[in-house]
């Protein structure tokens, strides 16, 4: 059986981006020691203060910072404290760069985060062994993060990755007051797949649905996640009904069109996804877990109705204001 390169699936362009130093210095002759010791190895930005140092980290989002202390209006500490209540940046490395001997702001920047102290004046050797051995537990890092993210049999999202994204788009369409659609897929006829050719085969065919899935999906916000078995789900942020319908319907076909022979199925010769639509198309009270009862519902209709098929649905808030039982489009809590 051909094992699925978690590895390289895991790794994807952006994080091969060059290695993003920020030097904060309130002083410039100092930002210009540490930026001539680093700028052959790595893309090097700077900031001459705290309050910039923080705007620059919040947008570039850099590998690794090093910090000046002593600075007017924010201090190095509070620019570390900062950055540790910002869930984007609370895992950037931080190095405090300080005059030598200042033993207790030592002791207080680690107590702030920091992973470690290099002493002015500095010594470039020092610089450049201290700033590579925590960029690489970084990337490190970084990756492991991202393989706990991904579904290892097929490559695409896993159900964790899932789940955290939700909870991120509900949140901000919520906010926004923007649509959010969910498309949740499943395989037709897929035990009858595997009685017939085998488990071997059935991860094939898996990964294949997986990646056509993925395919699919047109937006960098779009994400598709393998949700368990031979279930899948589309996370559409800022996409109404109609446009989740399309991309459902889009799915549907390409999956039709692999032509992926399935002589158990009863209903087809190939193997076919049913797949249910579900929109919250206003701010509501309700969880992101009504999204996903409702999408699971019109997935159920579409396997009722005779599978191979889209079927949606719409949350609105008033039904869930009202005490009226939910109908035919609608839902709960
Ligand atoms: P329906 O059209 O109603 O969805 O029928 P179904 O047979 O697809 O649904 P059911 O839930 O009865 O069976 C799902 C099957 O999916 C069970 C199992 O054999 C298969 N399956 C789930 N996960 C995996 C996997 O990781 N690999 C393989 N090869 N098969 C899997
Ligand atoms: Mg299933
Ligand atoms: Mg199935």
């Amino acid at each position: 059986m051909q094992q699925p390169d978690v590895f390289s699936a895991a790794v994807d362009p952006e994080a091969q981006d060059e290695t993003v130093v920020l030097i904060v210095d309130d002083v410039p002759t100092n930002i210009q020691i540490l930026a001539d010791i680093l700028k052959e190895d790595y893309r090097v930005l700077f900031a001459t203060s705290g309050e910039q140092a923080l705007n620059i980290a919040a947008t570039r989002e850099p590998d690794l910072i090093l910090l000046d202390v002593m600075m007017p209006g924010i201090d190095g500490f509070t620019v570390a404290t900062r950055l540790k209540e910002d869930p984007l940046l609370r895992d950037t490395p931080v190095i405090f760069v300080t005059a030598m001997g200042e033993v207790e702001d030592e002791t207080r920047g680690f107590e702030v985060g920091a992973v470690d102290y290099i002493t002015k004046p500095v010594s470039p050797p020092v610089v450049r062994a201290r700033v590579r051995t925590h960029l690489e537990l970084k990337h490190q890092r970084d990756l492991l993060r991202r393989i706990a993210l991904v579904d290892g049999l097929t490559g695409i999202a896993n159900r964790r990755q899932f789940d955290e994204s939700l909870d991120r788009e509900w949140r901000r369409t919520q906010r926004q007051g923007a649509p959010l659609s969910l498309i949740m897929a499943d395989i037709d006829y897929f035990k009858g797949y595997n009685d017939h050719y085998g488990h071997g085969d059935g991860d094939t065919a898996l990964r294949a649905v997986a990646q056509t899935l993925k395919a699919q999906m047109r937006r960098p916000t779009d994400i598709a996640a393998r949700y368990g078995g031979e279930e899948f789900v589309c996370i559409l942020p800022e996409t109404p009904l109609e446009g989740a319908e399309e991309v459902a319907e889009r799915i549907r076909h390409a999956v039709e069109a692999l032509a992926i022979p399935h002589a158990a199925s009863p209903d087809a010769p190939c193997l076919t996804l049913s797949l249910g639509v579900a929109t919250a198309v206003e701010p509501t009270k309700a969880s992101q877990k009504s999204l996903l009862t409702l999408a699971d519902r019109a997935l159920y209709e579409a396997k009722q109705a005779g599978r191979n098929r889209v079927c949606s649905k719409t949350l609105y808030s008033k039904t869930l204001a009202s005490s009226e039982p939910p109908d035919a489009n609608e839902e709960i809590s």
